[in-house]
This record gives C-alpha cells, structure tokens and sequence, in this order.
C-alpha cells in the first residue's frame, strides 16, 4: 500500500489543527480524514461544544485547512466495521478521487436526442418476497435500485434476473441505488462488481456500513452451508471503494438526465425511499421507490416520508400488503407479549427473543 507523502503530510496538518482549535471540553475521541472528498470526520463526547457557538470552531477549522467538516457524537461502542471502511478509504483515496472524476465526467456527458422516455423492468422481488432488483431505463440512463438476495433453498432462485437482455452490458449501467441494508436489498451488490461493474453505488452512510457487514456475513454463513459463496471479499471491496454516501435530502445528480433524493422510509437504520426525477420541464417523470417502509412512527424510527412535490409513479413494498396482513396495534402486541412472558415464568420457563433480521429488535 503505497501512501503518498503528501497525504501523510496532509493528516499531520489536519490532526494538528483539529488538535489546536477543538476546545478539549468537546473530547475529541478519533479523527477520520477522507481525502478523495477533503472531509474530516471529528468524533467527540461532546458535539456542541466541537461545534461551538453560532459554528464558530468549524468555521475556523474549515478557514484553516479547507476541509469538509463533519462532527459527529462518538459511539458508546466502536464499530469494527465502521473503523475498517473509514481506514480502507483513506488508503484508497488516490484510486476513489479518480473514480469520482470518472463518475463526474459520466453524469455530466453530452445528452443524446431524440424524445425523453423511461421504463420500468422488474428484475426480481415482483410476486415473490425477496431478491429485488429494479432497473430504470430511459433514453438516456440506465438505473439499478436495489440488488437482493433471495432467502430460499432453491438455489436457482437466489439471485435477481442478472441475466436479463435490458441489463447487459454492464458498462451502460450509469449508477445502483441502494435503499436499505437488509440482504433482500443489497445481498447480491458484490456480484456486479464480481461481473465487472465499476459504476457508483449511492446509500445513506448507515445502509454502507451496515451492507458491508452483512455481505461478509453472507458469505461465511454460505460456507457454512456448504454452499458455494457467490462473491469473494474482494469484491465487497470494490464495492465499498465505489459507494458514494448521500443523506437524506441532498438532491443529486445521478446521470445527465435524472436527479435523485433519498428519505428516510422508516424502517431500519438509514433504510431510504428513493425519489427520481427524471427529464426536465414538460416531458419530465417523477418517480418513487418507496423501498421497505413503516408508515407510523416506532420505538426505533420516525414515520417514513410520505411527502414528495409530485409523483408519477409509485412502486411500492407490499410484503405485508395483502387483505389478511392485518397488524395488531402495538398496544395489543405489546399485551400479547406481556401476557405470554408473564405465563412462561409462572411456569418457570425461560424466554428466548429470535430476530429474524438486522435493525428489528432494541435493548430496552
Ligand atoms: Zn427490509
């Protein structure tokens, strides 16, 4: 791994004067440089006080080294994963400040003529739970939302229809948007790569995080199986080194003719709707992927986002959407449980809680 002199140089600038200016009430826990974006991530007990008044400590930071400044609140608990994607960038940010170079220069490329169309080809997770896959095709782009895996024993069921005519070659495939971490939506992203995809994966930080521990998961639990993983660690790789994190919010430029917002869908951590806008003035299509959603607010999330301008076309998760998926209140719910833990201790019983996926379950 060759790291240059200048990046070296760069980080002992960065630490000093984040050092100098924090004021040590604000107790800086880590400092995490990305010098592909020129961000400083700042990790401390105490946001506030880093942030100081009316901003004045960031601004003053940012005056003096020109960085992006981000502070945020550190962990009770550090997160492994977290740790290793934020050193891996830092070690790729010679190979990442070109890939966003490329992918600049891509989304901004000459538009082609002709009359502005868009379409819609569901490529897994249609009729069936699991494995999904949407591709947007318009006269200009082409859009992957989302990746799954299914979870099935049918092997030949396991992945989205990568094989569809519409989606090959992959070179023509301008961006993959990833709504949520759960292995139904991104359990399969490493294979693109594995096919040679070397386009930008667009996700919350949180869904980055939390896919890229799930896909190592997956393959050690397919070894233990005794299945075959479909994809190595190095492809998980080249996946994280072309993740490009987007917030909630932030209006973005995906290719020339379509624009992309992320909200929060409520479901798991980071988990987002997405919302493309595609084309401009008269001819223009809105479109909205709510991903996984929760429509009421939760012990764990605010309610999803349910207020966009305009939309065209809506698709929507529908796995508990049938006329007998009727879910108690929580207030029945959460009776049903008490009375059930409640029977078992009468009994001397023991109580154990399985949860079936990542993000829904919280200590109390
Ligand atoms: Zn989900």
């Amino acid at each position: 791994m060759i790291i240059s002199q200048k990046l070296l140089e760069d980080e002992d600038s960065v630490h000093e004067a984040v050092n100098r200016i924090m004021p040590p009430e604000a107790e800086v826990r880590n400092i995490w440089i990305d010098p592909a974006l020129s961000e400083v991530i700042i990790e401390c007990d105490d946001p506030a006080s880093a942030v100081g008044p009316k901003g004045s400590n960031v601004l003053a930071l940012r005056e003096e080294i020109g960085w992006l400044i981000k502070v945020t609140r550190a962990p009770a608990r550090e997160s492994r994963t977290q740790h290793d994607i934020r050193r891996y960038r830092k070690e790729m940010a010679e190979e990442r400040k070109s890939l966003m170079r490329k992918f600049g220069t891509r989304i901004y490329r000459q538009k082609r003529p002709g009359e502005p169309w868009v379409r819609v080809t569901a490529l897994g997770s249609y009729r069936e739970v699991g494995r999904a896959m949407h591709l947007v095709t318009t006269n200009e782009s082409k859009i992957l939302v989302d990746v799954g895996a299914k979870p099935t024993s049918n092997i030949s069921e396991v992945q989205p229809f990568f094989s569809a005519p519409e989606l090959l070659p992959l070179d023509n495939l301008d961006a993959v948007i990833i709504t949520h971490a759960h292995v139904d939506h991104i359990g399969m992203l490493p294979v693109l790569f594995k096919y040679g995809y070397r386009g930008p994966v667009y996700c919350t930080p949180p869904t980055r995080d939390l896919m890229t521990l799930l896909q190592i998961d997956y393959i050690k639990v397919a070894r233990a199986e005794g299945n075959e993983p479909p994809y190595s660690k190095a492809d998980i790789q080249e996946c994280i080194k072309h993740v490009i994190d987007i917030n909630w919010g932030d209006k973005t430029d995906i290719s020339p003719d379509i624009k992309m917002t992320m909200e929060n869908a409520g479901h798991i951590l980071g988990s987002s709707s997405v919302y493309l806008q595609v084309g401009e003035g008269k001819s223009e299509h809105r479109l909205l992927f709510s991903g996984d959603i929760k429509y009421e607010k939760s012990w764990l999330f605010d309610a999803a986002t349910v207020r966009f301008p305009k939309v065209d076309t809506l698709v929507v998760e529908s796995t508990y959407g049938a006329p007998q998926s009727i879910q108690p209140t929580r207030q029945q719910a959460s009776q049903e449980l008490q009375d059930l833990i409640i029977d078992s201790l009468n009994r001397n019983g023991k109580i154990f809680c399985p949860v079936f996926a990542v993000g829904r379950s919280r200590l109390a």
